[in-house]
Protein backbone atom coordinates (compact mmCIF):
# COMPACT_ATOMS: atom_id res chain seq x y z
CA UNK A 1 0.00 0.00 0.00
CA UNK A 2 2.67 1.98 0.79
CA UNK A 3 4.53 1.37 -2.79
CA UNK A 4 0.93 2.75 -3.89
CA UNK A 5 1.84 6.72 -1.95
CA UNK A 6 -1.16 5.43 0.34
CA UNK A 7 -0.84 6.49 3.94
CA UNK A 8 -0.70 3.38 6.43
CA UNK A 9 -0.54 3.36 10.07
CA UNK A 10 -1.09 1.11 13.08
CA UNK A 11 -3.73 2.39 15.88
CA UNK A 12 -3.32 1.61 19.55
CA UNK A 13 -5.35 -2.04 18.95
CA UNK A 14 -2.92 -3.00 16.54
CA UNK A 15 -5.09 -2.56 13.54
CA UNK A 16 -3.39 -1.56 10.37
CA UNK A 17 -5.61 0.89 8.55
CA UNK A 18 -4.94 2.26 4.77
CA UNK A 19 -6.37 5.42 3.90
CA UNK A 20 -6.73 6.54 0.18
CA UNK A 21 -8.24 10.11 0.17
CA UNK A 22 -11.26 11.25 -1.19
CA UNK A 23 -12.16 14.12 -3.25
CA UNK A 24 -13.99 15.12 -0.31
CA UNK A 25 -12.19 14.96 2.75
CA UNK A 26 -15.20 16.03 4.82
CA UNK A 27 -16.94 12.62 4.24
CA UNK A 28 -16.01 9.96 6.94
CA UNK A 29 -14.68 6.79 5.06
CA UNK A 30 -15.99 3.54 3.47
CA UNK A 31 -14.46 1.04 4.98
CA UNK A 32 -13.82 -2.42 4.21
CA UNK A 33 -11.07 -5.00 5.29
CA UNK A 34 -11.10 -8.29 7.32
CA UNK A 35 -8.51 -9.83 9.74
CA UNK A 36 -4.67 -11.36 8.69
CA UNK A 37 -4.92 -13.47 11.97
CA UNK A 38 -6.02 -16.95 12.21
CA UNK A 39 -6.25 -20.44 14.54
CA UNK A 40 -3.55 -22.85 14.97
CA UNK A 41 -2.87 -25.14 12.01
CA UNK A 42 -5.28 -22.91 9.87
CA UNK A 43 -5.52 -22.38 6.17
CA UNK A 44 -4.78 -19.24 4.11
CA UNK A 45 -8.13 -17.68 3.50
CA UNK A 46 -10.06 -16.89 6.75
CA UNK A 47 -9.78 -13.57 7.41
CA UNK A 48 -6.82 -12.75 4.78
CA UNK A 49 -9.27 -12.93 1.64
CA UNK A 50 -10.70 -10.29 3.00
CA UNK A 51 -7.91 -7.92 3.40
CA UNK A 52 -6.46 -8.71 -0.11
CA UNK A 53 -9.46 -8.09 -1.64
CA UNK A 54 -9.92 -4.43 -0.04
CA UNK A 55 -6.18 -4.02 -0.55
CA UNK A 56 -6.93 -4.91 -4.35
CA UNK A 57 -10.21 -2.56 -4.41
CA UNK A 58 -7.34 0.10 -3.04
CA UNK A 59 -5.10 -0.43 -5.57
CA UNK A 60 -6.89 -0.67 -8.65
CA UNK A 61 -9.01 2.82 -7.53
CA UNK A 62 -5.15 4.30 -6.67
CA UNK A 63 -3.28 3.04 -10.10
CA UNK A 64 -6.23 3.95 -12.22
CA UNK A 65 -6.27 7.60 -10.07
CA UNK A 66 -10.09 7.35 -9.74
CA UNK A 67 -10.65 8.90 -6.63
CA UNK A 68 -14.14 8.81 -5.22
CA UNK A 69 -16.18 11.17 -3.00
CA UNK A 70 -15.28 9.11 0.12
CA UNK A 71 -11.96 8.42 1.80
CA UNK A 72 -11.40 5.00 1.31
CA UNK A 73 -10.15 2.89 4.27
CA UNK A 74 -8.43 -0.86 4.52
CA UNK A 75 -8.72 -2.23 7.48
CA UNK A 76 -6.72 -5.16 9.06
CA UNK A 77 -8.50 -5.86 12.21
CA UNK A 78 -5.84 -7.58 14.91
CA UNK A 79 -7.16 -10.71 16.78
CA UNK A 80 -10.12 -11.76 15.50
CA UNK A 81 -9.14 -15.51 16.58
CA UNK A 82 -8.17 -14.45 19.83
CA UNK A 83 -9.23 -16.40 22.81
CA UNK A 84 -11.73 -14.41 25.49
CA UNK A 85 -14.24 -13.77 23.04
CA UNK A 86 -12.18 -12.75 20.06
CA UNK A 87 -12.26 -9.73 17.65
CA UNK A 88 -10.24 -7.66 20.07
CA UNK A 89 -9.13 -5.23 17.21
CA UNK A 90 -12.60 -4.42 15.93
CA UNK A 91 -14.32 -4.34 19.71
CA UNK A 92 -11.60 -2.00 20.54
CA UNK A 93 -12.36 -0.09 17.58
CA UNK A 94 -16.33 -0.25 17.98
CA UNK A 95 -15.63 0.58 21.52
CA UNK A 96 -17.41 -2.67 22.95
CA UNK A 97 -13.92 -4.00 24.30
CA UNK A 98 -14.31 -4.86 27.84
CA UNK A 99 -11.71 -3.89 29.42
CA UNK A 100 -11.77 -6.58 32.06
CA UNK A 101 -10.23 -9.14 30.24
CA UNK A 102 -7.61 -7.62 29.55
CA UNK A 103 -6.53 -8.93 32.92
CA UNK A 104 -7.87 -12.35 32.46
CA UNK A 105 -6.18 -15.29 31.48
CA UNK A 106 -5.53 -16.61 27.94
CA UNK A 107 -5.90 -20.10 26.50
CA UNK A 108 -2.35 -20.72 27.65
CA UNK A 109 -2.47 -19.55 31.24
CA UNK A 110 -0.57 -16.15 30.42
CA UNK A 111 -2.73 -12.85 31.34
CA UNK A 112 -3.88 -11.09 27.82
CA UNK A 113 -2.54 -8.07 28.74
CA UNK A 114 1.38 -10.09 28.69
CA UNK A 115 0.38 -11.40 25.33
CA UNK A 116 -0.46 -7.71 24.27
CA UNK A 117 3.11 -6.64 25.41
CA UNK A 118 4.54 -9.41 23.61
CA UNK A 119 2.85 -8.48 20.52
CA UNK A 120 4.11 -4.84 21.12
CA UNK A 121 1.01 -3.46 22.10
CA UNK A 122 0.28 -1.09 25.37
CA UNK A 123 -2.89 -2.40 26.87
CA UNK A 124 -2.91 0.67 28.67
CA UNK A 125 -3.88 2.55 25.25
CA UNK A 126 -5.80 -0.15 23.72
CA UNK A 127 -8.83 1.31 24.27
CA UNK A 128 -8.27 4.65 23.02
CA UNK A 129 -8.26 2.53 18.88
CA UNK A 130 -11.96 3.58 19.79
CA UNK A 131 -13.86 5.66 16.95
CA UNK A 132 -17.05 7.70 17.12
CA UNK A 133 -20.07 5.95 15.67
CA UNK A 134 -20.30 8.02 12.37
CA UNK A 135 -16.86 8.24 11.79
CA UNK A 136 -16.99 6.08 9.11
CA UNK A 137 -19.40 5.94 6.14
CA UNK A 138 -20.04 2.22 6.07
CA UNK A 139 -17.70 -0.99 7.34
CA UNK A 140 -17.73 -4.19 4.56
CA UNK A 141 -16.51 -7.10 4.21
CA UNK A 142 -15.68 -10.20 2.22
CA UNK A 143 -15.05 -13.41 3.89
CA UNK A 144 -14.45 -17.30 3.30
CA UNK A 145 -18.49 -19.01 3.65
CA UNK A 146 -16.83 -21.44 6.21
CA UNK A 147 -19.76 -23.72 5.28
CA UNK A 148 -20.84 -25.64 2.56
CA UNK A 149 -24.24 -23.84 1.26
CA UNK A 150 -22.46 -21.79 -1.61
CA UNK A 151 -20.98 -25.07 -2.93
CA UNK A 152 -24.19 -27.15 -3.24
CA UNK A 153 -25.97 -24.31 -4.96
CA UNK A 154 -22.73 -23.95 -7.73
CA UNK A 155 -22.83 -20.16 -6.63
CA UNK A 156 -19.94 -17.74 -6.37
CA UNK A 157 -21.52 -15.69 -3.92
CA UNK A 158 -23.44 -15.36 -0.32
CA UNK A 159 -24.50 -11.25 0.58
CA UNK A 160 -24.94 -11.55 3.78
CA UNK A 161 -28.33 -10.25 5.38
CA UNK A 162 -27.23 -10.12 9.15
CA UNK A 163 -24.75 -12.08 11.25
CA UNK A 164 -27.16 -14.30 13.51
CA UNK A 165 -27.28 -13.41 17.65
CA UNK A 166 -25.87 -15.54 19.88
CA UNK A 167 -27.13 -16.73 23.18
CA UNK A 168 -26.06 -19.53 25.46
CA UNK A 169 -27.97 -21.43 28.52
CA UNK A 170 -27.09 -23.37 31.39
CA UNK A 171 -29.95 -26.38 32.09
CA UNK A 172 -29.59 -28.67 34.47
CA UNK A 173 -31.72 -31.36 36.26
CA UNK A 174 -31.28 -32.93 39.47
CA UNK A 175 -32.25 -36.19 40.17
CA UNK A 176 -30.91 -38.93 43.03
CA UNK A 177 -27.44 -40.83 42.79
CA UNK A 178 -27.75 -44.02 43.92
CA UNK A 179 -26.51 -47.77 43.23
CA UNK A 180 -26.60 -48.50 39.37
CA UNK A 181 -26.76 -52.04 40.31
CA UNK A 182 -29.28 -52.16 43.51
CA UNK A 183 -31.85 -49.80 42.47
CA UNK A 184 -34.17 -51.37 40.77
CA UNK A 185 -35.83 -49.25 37.39
CA UNK A 186 -38.85 -48.43 38.57
CA UNK A 187 -38.27 -45.52 40.91
CA UNK A 188 -34.96 -44.09 39.95
CA UNK A 189 -34.26 -40.40 39.90
CA UNK A 190 -32.11 -40.47 36.88
CA UNK A 191 -31.02 -36.78 36.26
CA UNK A 192 -29.85 -37.65 32.77
CA UNK A 193 -32.73 -39.40 31.71
CA UNK A 194 -34.58 -36.04 32.46
CA UNK A 195 -32.12 -33.99 30.44
CA UNK A 196 -32.93 -36.22 27.25
CA UNK A 197 -35.91 -35.13 26.48
CA UNK A 198 -35.44 -31.62 26.88
CA UNK A 199 -32.18 -32.54 24.05
CA UNK A 200 -34.42 -33.52 21.68
CA UNK A 201 -36.57 -30.04 22.51
CA UNK A 202 -33.57 -28.29 22.02
CA UNK A 203 -33.25 -29.82 18.38
CA UNK A 204 -37.41 -29.60 18.13
CA UNK A 205 -37.36 -26.35 18.60
CA UNK A 206 -34.53 -25.26 16.62
CA UNK A 207 -35.51 -26.93 13.71
CA UNK A 208 -39.24 -25.36 14.02
CA UNK A 209 -38.18 -22.26 14.58
CA UNK A 210 -35.57 -22.28 10.97
CA UNK A 211 -32.72 -21.49 13.61
CA UNK A 212 -29.33 -23.58 15.19
CA UNK A 213 -29.31 -24.94 18.98
CA UNK A 214 -26.86 -27.03 20.13
CA UNK A 215 -26.77 -28.47 23.59
CA UNK A 216 -22.76 -28.27 23.64
CA UNK A 217 -21.81 -30.12 26.60
CA UNK A 218 -23.15 -32.34 29.45
CA UNK A 219 -21.75 -32.70 32.74
CA UNK A 220 -22.95 -35.73 35.00
CA UNK A 221 -22.46 -36.34 38.64
CA UNK A 222 -20.85 -38.11 40.04
CA UNK A 223 -20.18 -38.84 36.69
CA UNK A 224 -19.49 -42.65 36.82
CA UNK A 225 -20.09 -46.10 35.25
CA UNK A 226 -21.99 -47.32 39.12
CA UNK A 227 -23.81 -44.86 40.15
CA UNK A 228 -27.11 -42.97 38.56
CA UNK A 229 -26.65 -39.42 37.68
CA UNK A 230 -27.37 -37.46 39.92
CA UNK A 231 -27.04 -33.91 38.59
CA UNK A 232 -26.45 -32.71 34.99
CA UNK A 233 -25.83 -29.68 33.59
CA UNK A 234 -25.94 -29.18 30.10
CA UNK A 235 -24.79 -26.19 28.05
CA UNK A 236 -27.04 -25.21 25.21
CA UNK A 237 -26.60 -22.21 22.32
CA UNK A 238 -29.47 -21.26 19.94
CA UNK A 239 -28.31 -18.54 16.96
CA UNK A 240 -30.63 -16.72 14.51
CA UNK A 241 -31.23 -13.26 12.84
CA UNK A 242 -33.95 -12.94 14.52
CA UNK A 243 -34.17 -11.32 18.06
CA UNK A 244 -38.01 -12.45 18.06
CA UNK A 245 -37.62 -15.87 17.24
CA UNK A 246 -34.69 -16.07 19.79
CA UNK A 247 -37.41 -15.12 22.40
CA UNK A 248 -39.68 -17.19 21.34
CA UNK A 249 -36.95 -20.18 21.49
CA UNK A 250 -35.76 -18.90 24.58
CA UNK A 251 -39.48 -19.20 26.06
CA UNK A 252 -40.28 -23.35 24.49
CA UNK A 253 -36.77 -24.41 26.00
CA UNK A 254 -37.60 -22.93 29.15
CA UNK A 255 -40.75 -24.48 29.57
CA UNK A 256 -39.72 -27.71 28.13
CA UNK A 257 -36.56 -27.94 30.68
CA UNK A 258 -39.20 -27.25 33.35
CA UNK A 259 -41.57 -29.76 32.28
CA UNK A 260 -38.72 -32.51 33.12
CA UNK A 261 -38.37 -30.78 36.18
CA UNK A 262 -35.64 -28.91 35.44
CA UNK A 263 -33.70 -25.31 35.95
CA UNK A 264 -33.39 -22.77 32.45
CA UNK A 265 -30.87 -20.07 32.93
CA UNK A 266 -29.38 -17.58 30.58
CA UNK A 267 -25.81 -17.14 30.40
CA UNK A 268 -25.10 -14.55 27.44
CA UNK A 269 -26.42 -12.88 25.05
CA UNK A 270 -25.20 -11.25 21.71
CA UNK A 271 -27.77 -9.51 19.37
CA UNK A 272 -27.40 -10.16 16.13
CA UNK A 273 -26.10 -7.48 13.39
CA UNK A 274 -28.42 -6.90 10.61
CA UNK A 275 -27.08 -5.63 7.28
CA UNK A 276 -27.65 -1.88 6.06
CA UNK A 277 -30.27 -2.46 3.37
CA UNK A 278 -28.82 0.58 1.76
CA UNK A 279 -25.50 -1.64 1.57
CA UNK A 280 -27.62 -4.67 0.75
CA UNK A 281 -29.67 -3.24 -1.93
CA UNK A 282 -25.76 -1.84 -3.79
CA UNK A 283 -24.26 -5.03 -3.19
CA UNK A 284 -27.06 -7.14 -5.22
CA UNK A 285 -27.90 -4.33 -7.90
CA UNK A 286 -23.52 -4.60 -8.57
CA UNK A 287 -24.08 -8.75 -9.08
CA UNK A 288 -26.79 -8.09 -11.38
CA UNK A 289 -25.10 -5.55 -13.28
CA UNK A 290 -22.34 -7.66 -13.53
CA UNK A 291 -24.47 -11.20 -14.03
CA UNK A 292 -22.73 -12.66 -10.97
CA UNK A 293 -25.81 -15.23 -9.45
CA UNK A 294 -25.55 -14.96 -5.92
CA UNK A 295 -27.44 -15.67 -2.36
CA UNK A 296 -28.44 -13.69 0.17
CA UNK A 297 -27.89 -15.52 3.66
CA UNK A 298 -27.73 -15.59 6.84
CA UNK A 299 -24.02 -15.38 8.56
CA UNK A 300 -23.45 -18.18 11.67
CA UNK A 301 -20.41 -17.08 12.42
CA UNK A 302 -19.27 -13.77 14.39
CA UNK A 303 -17.17 -11.60 12.65
CA UNK A 304 -15.47 -8.02 12.33
CA UNK A 305 -18.04 -6.91 10.20
CA UNK A 306 -20.57 -8.10 13.38
CA UNK A 307 -17.93 -5.78 16.26
CA UNK A 308 -18.23 -2.98 13.47
CA UNK A 309 -21.65 -2.85 13.08
CA UNK A 310 -22.15 -0.79 17.15
CA UNK A 311 -20.39 2.37 15.08
CA UNK A 312 -21.41 1.76 11.30
CA UNK A 313 -23.59 0.21 8.57
CA UNK A 314 -22.05 -2.95 7.77
CA UNK A 315 -22.30 -5.89 5.16
CA UNK A 316 -20.21 -8.64 4.05
CA UNK A 317 -19.51 -10.59 0.90
CA UNK A 318 -19.45 -14.56 1.07
CA UNK A 319 -17.41 -16.56 -1.12
CA UNK A 320 -17.60 -20.40 -1.37
CA UNK A 321 -15.54 -22.86 0.78
CA UNK A 322 -14.72 -26.11 -0.68
CA UNK A 323 -16.19 -28.63 1.16
CA UNK A 324 -17.73 -26.54 3.76
CA UNK A 325 -14.00 -26.36 5.13
CA UNK A 326 -12.13 -23.34 7.30
CA UNK A 327 -9.64 -23.27 10.34
CA UNK A 328 -8.12 -26.68 8.47
CA UNK A 329 -4.98 -26.24 5.61
CA UNK A 330 -7.80 -28.04 3.59
CA UNK A 331 -9.69 -24.46 3.49
CA UNK A 332 -9.81 -23.73 -0.29
CA UNK A 333 -11.83 -20.99 -2.74
CA UNK A 334 -10.96 -20.94 -5.82
CA UNK A 335 -9.36 -17.69 -7.40
CA UNK A 336 -11.98 -17.23 -9.88
CA UNK A 337 -14.87 -16.89 -7.03
CA UNK A 338 -11.81 -14.59 -5.07
CA UNK A 339 -11.89 -12.61 -7.98
CA UNK A 340 -15.63 -12.07 -8.43
CA UNK A 341 -15.84 -11.43 -4.97
CA UNK A 342 -13.14 -8.41 -5.22
CA UNK A 343 -15.14 -6.76 -8.72
CA UNK A 344 -17.84 -6.96 -6.64
CA UNK A 345 -16.81 -5.24 -3.43
CA UNK A 346 -15.06 -2.86 -5.86
CA UNK A 347 -18.03 -2.17 -7.76
CA UNK A 348 -20.36 -2.25 -4.77
CA UNK A 349 -17.67 0.48 -3.26
CA UNK A 350 -18.11 2.75 -6.63
CA UNK A 351 -21.74 3.02 -5.88
CA UNK A 352 -22.25 2.80 -2.35
CA UNK A 353 -19.72 6.24 -2.50
CA UNK A 354 -22.56 8.09 -5.04
CA UNK A 355 -25.89 6.44 -2.86
CA UNK A 356 -24.28 7.70 0.87
CA UNK A 357 -23.28 11.13 -0.80
CA UNK A 358 -26.76 11.22 -2.71
CA UNK A 359 -28.50 10.80 1.13
CA UNK A 360 -25.94 13.46 2.57
ZN1 LIG B 1 -12.56 -14.85 9.91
Amino acid sequence: MRELGLDVRTDQAGNSICSYPGQMPELPPIAMGSHTDTVPDAGHYDGALGVVAAMACARSLAATGIRLRHPIEVINFAAEEATMGGSIGSRAMAGSLDPKILTKPAWDGTLVSDHLRGGGLDPDTLLLARREKGSLACFLELHVEQGGTLEALGLPLGIVEGIVGLRRYKATFEGLANHAGTTPMAGRQDALLMAAPFIMAVHDTAVAHRIVGTVGTIRVLPGTPSVIPGSAELSVETRGLNEAILDETEGRLSDSAKESGGQFSAISKKPPAQSDPRLLDALTSTCEELGVAYRLMPSGAGHDAQCMAHIAPQAMLFVPSRGGISHSPDEYTDPESCVTGARVLLNAVLKIDTILHMEG
